[in-house]
């Protein structure tokens, strides 16, 4: 059993516009709504591969209703905390000049709203084994609210794999989290250097695990990945692909991942798992998806190794 946690989800909108022009009106044909957030997208991700998830997080207002209508599509079960605040809307306009975004903050957690989510929480860890937890913290919950989530999961004997960044990422280490998956520049900035050497951020990564995380899983985008364990460092080299839409990815890698040491793979086999998925993404149109037959055809090119040298 797989939960997944989205603490500041939103309804992402997003508008492809041949031409976007300030201070002009811009009129737009194609609109495209998603429940988002990165929790959202492993979720969908999961369910795409087969696993029953449940959901929880904080929702609020129309928007968190519209959300939780999307559920039963998905084959979600719904255990998000009601909320008084509304969720946030996110919009994403993608023309010819690149890619814009404008992020709503989101709602403030109040403290009985943030009371009752970690007594769902306590309950969502008696009954799942895996619980990812991806994602910025909304208003109203501490920096180190990560820490304990990760804590009360290590105490229960449970695998809590955390996707965040900054302050959140810092202290959600402390927790000992089972896995970390950084991109290169959130375990840059995690390390406090700009301009990191794969060889240092190894390093690093081998530290941190030295302190009771069992992985760090870098993802390098079109270079693959690295998953970093105190005792190995596993490298997956993966294929060039054409066309792109990135953003997902990193969501999409860590339920490949999720999925496959669920099922109890080889560890060589679960980074390549993470990559295909990661990869199907890249691959398709839309955000936090994949398509399982690519999944399985990426599979057989997706080379990994062990590294002992240098990298
Ligand atoms: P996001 O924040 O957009 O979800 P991320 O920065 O967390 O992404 P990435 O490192 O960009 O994560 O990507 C995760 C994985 O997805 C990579 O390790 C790779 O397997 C796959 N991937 C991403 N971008 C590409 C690409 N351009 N070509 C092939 N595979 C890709």
């Amino acid at each position: 059993m797989i939960a997944t946690v989205t603490l500041n989800p939103a309804i992402d909108i997003r508008y492809n516009l041949p031409v976007f022009q300030l201070d002009e009106v811009n009129r737009v044909s194609i609109v495209d709504k998603t429940a988002g957030g990165k929790g959202l997208n492993v979720s969908r991700v999961l369910s795409q591969l087969g696993i029953k998830v449940t959901c929880t997080g904080f929702l609020g207002g129309k928007s968190g209703e519209w959300i939780a209508d999307q559920f039963p599509k998905w084959g979600l079960n719904n255990q998000f905390v009601p909320i008084q605040g509304n969720t946030r809307f996110c919009l994403a306009i993608e023309s010819s000049e690149g890619h814009t975004e404008i992020l709503e903050q989101g709602p403030l957690i109040e403290e009985n709203e943030r009371e009752e989510f970690l007594k769902n929480f306590d309950r969502i860890l008696d009954t799942n084994q895996y619980i990812v937890v991806s994602g910025s913290l909304p208003s109203g919950l501490s920096s180190d609210f990560y820490r304990q989530l990760a804590a009360k999961a290590k105490q229960k004997g449970k695998y809590l794999l955390l996707d965040t960044s900054n302050e959140a990422l810092e202290k959600g280490i402390q927790g000992n989290p089972f896995l970390i998956k950084p991109n290169r520049e959130e375990l840059c900035k995690l390390i406090g250097k700009k301009d990191a050497t794969l060889e240092d951020m190894i390093l690093h990564a081998r530290a941190i695990c030295q302190k009771g995380i069992k992985f760090v899983l870098l993802s390098l985008g079109k270079q693959g990945a690295l998953l970093i364990s105190s005792g190995r460092v596993l490298q997956a080299n993966i294929p060039t692909l054409t066309s792109v839409h990135q953003v997902g990815s990193g969501d999409s890698m860590l339920a490949g991942f999720t999925y496959a040491h669920a099922k109890d793979y080889s560890i060589e086999e679960v980074l390549k798992w993470a990559c295909a998925c990661g990869m199907s993404n890249a691959a398709s149109e839309r955000t936090g998806e994949i398509d399982l037959s690519q999944v399985h055809y990426y599979l057989n090119f997706i080379e990994v190794k062990e590294l002992t040298g240098g990298v």
